[in-house]
């Protein structure tokens, strides 16, 4: 929280002066502190118990909900700290709201209103009016679940002062008594503090029994899952012994942990063959994951699967079935081909069904990722080792077009579908993949060269530990 909203809550100016001057007092001591360690050669505390990468330094305010005693070591402990990030009277202001009034957390519970909670505080219904006449940020008060938290500030008379509420992790609706008597509203962002932590594993069994034996929050295993989708299909290709390193960041809220962020970097060994990715934002603004090399892991679609003499149907949600002569969607393309021609698969991924199916004949079905799926109709024959499992390359030759199935001619039939739903394929925008640009390159460089550095640093000490483990 801000120092010009903490101190606002401080109705004696004069009690605020003296605790400005406390704050420049411990900012002065923090710095001369910091100042004589390093002169002696002290290392100072460490920053970061879990890692030495910190992406950001965002301001250290000590929780408000610890009561922390004004001049304590604790305090003392977060200004030497963070003495050239630290704003004199930050710390201080923090500290100080202790001072006035009384604070409860009231922890929304099953059937609780807004009106029962403000009866149980002993606040009087028409206060409770006035507060949600405010205007339209109160309204979100209305939509308080089980297990949010409002914060009651009151005077030592016990008059309501100010109120907290979450709107998200990192915003809150503060409403607080005006000079006028009456009640304002503000919306509080408060800063976020990220540290790196990491985490490693072996695959035993599956990948979510992996990780969550390695404590991987599931949000961060997703995330590795879907980053690694495009080269691993993690469903069947994982064996034994296949590892993983991840760096992420964990999200903290005045020195509290409160969530995760995104991954960093991430390296997973699958078969004995090492994929590594580095989060990179380019200078437009643009984040994604790439290999060692600055290529993009999202790989794109091809267009077209087929050489085709000309599009016989086109995607279209009602259109008359030439053969069942019956007004249907058509949740794909037609791509009119000689018997025989190649068909190719558009994008790297697994094929995940490689059979007839009714109306489709022969058709082949492949997962791209965690999000895009293509199929292959009335196939005349599939390639030589193509099944349920395979991984396909792009362009890769999968099938021969043919007839199978509900069909009048030879076509092949194409559908694309993001998370399930069918998409016209010729028009469906494909993920980005483009790769880093030349003069972005070397800062992607100086970004990743550290951190490729400490995944060769896990490869070699887990080869030798392999190597330690077979005689
Ligand atoms: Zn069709």
């Amino acid at each position: 929280m801000s120092q010009a909203i903490r101190i606002s809550h401080l109705h004696s100016r004069r009690l605020k002066r003296v605790l400005q001057w406390i704050g420049i007092c411990l900012f002065v001591f923090g710095i001369g502190g910091y100042a004589l360690l390093e002169a002696l050669h002290v290392p100072p505390l460490p920053r970061d118990a879990d890692e030495s990468v910190r992406m950001k330094q965002p301001e250290v305010t000590p929780n408000l909900s610890d009561k922390v005693p004004v001049a304590s070591a604790q305090g003392i402990k977060v200004n030497l700290n963070t003495a050239e990030e630290t704003q004199p009277a930050n710390s201080i202001t923090g500290l100080v709201t202790e001072v006035s009034g009384q604070e409860d957390q009231v922890v929304v519970r099953r059937g609780d209103s807004l009106s029962s909670i403000f009866s149980r505080q002993g606040i009087s219904p028409a206060v409770l009016d006035r507060i949600m006449r405010t205007g339209k940020t109160t309204q979100t008060l209305k939509r308080i679940m089980p297990g949010d938290v409002i914060k009651f500030r009151k005077d030592s008379a016990g008059i309501l002062q100010a109120l907290e509420y979450d709107l998200e992790q990192f915003k809150t609706l503060e409403v607080y008594t005006d000079s006028d008597g009456g009640f304002s509203t503000r919306i509080i962002e408060h800063p976020v503090e990220r540290k790196t932590r990491v985490v490693q594993g072996e695959i035993q069994d599956s990948l979510f029994q992996a990780t969550g034996k390695a404590g991987v929050p599931t949000k961060i295993a997703y995330q590795m899952a879907d980053i690694f989708g495009w080269d691993i299909d993690f469903m069947r290709d994982l064996r034994q012994g296949d590892a993983f390193f991840i760096l992420y960041e964990e999200l903290y809220k005045y020195g509290k942990r409160v969530g995760v962020g995104s991954i960093i970097a991430a390296a997973f060994v699958n078969r004995g063959h090492l994929h590594q990715a580095f989060r990179f934002t380019d200078d437009k603004g643009y984040t994604d994951y790439y290999d060692e090399t600055g290529r993009t892991l999202r790989k794109s679609f091809l267009r077209t699967p087929v050489e085709y003499k000309r599009i016989s149907s086109y995607f279209s949600l009602k259109r008359k079935h030439p053969v069942l002569n019956r007004i249907r969607a058509h949740k794909g393309v037609d791509y009119a081909a000689p018997s025989g021609t190649p068909v190719k698969a558009t994008g790297d991924g697994t094929v995940v069904f490689a059979g007839r199916n009714g109306g489709y004949g022969r058709v082949i079905r492949i997962q791209h990722g965690q999000t895009y799926t293509t199929v292959y109709a009335h196939l005349s024959a599939f390639r030589r080792g193509i099944r349920k499992g395979r991984h396909v390359r792009q362009g890769q030759i999968i099938g021969y077009v043919g007839m199978s199935g509900l069909a009048t001619g030879p076509h092949l039939h194409y559908e694309f579908r993001v998370n399930g739903v069918h998409r016209n394929p010729l028009t469906v925008k494909f993920p980005k993949s483009r790769p880093i640009s030349s003069q972005a390159m070397q800062q992607f460089n100086l970004i990743s060269r550290p951190l490729l550095a400490r995944i060769k640093q896990w490869e070699q000490s887990r080869q030798l530990l392999t190597a330690q483990n077979t005689p």
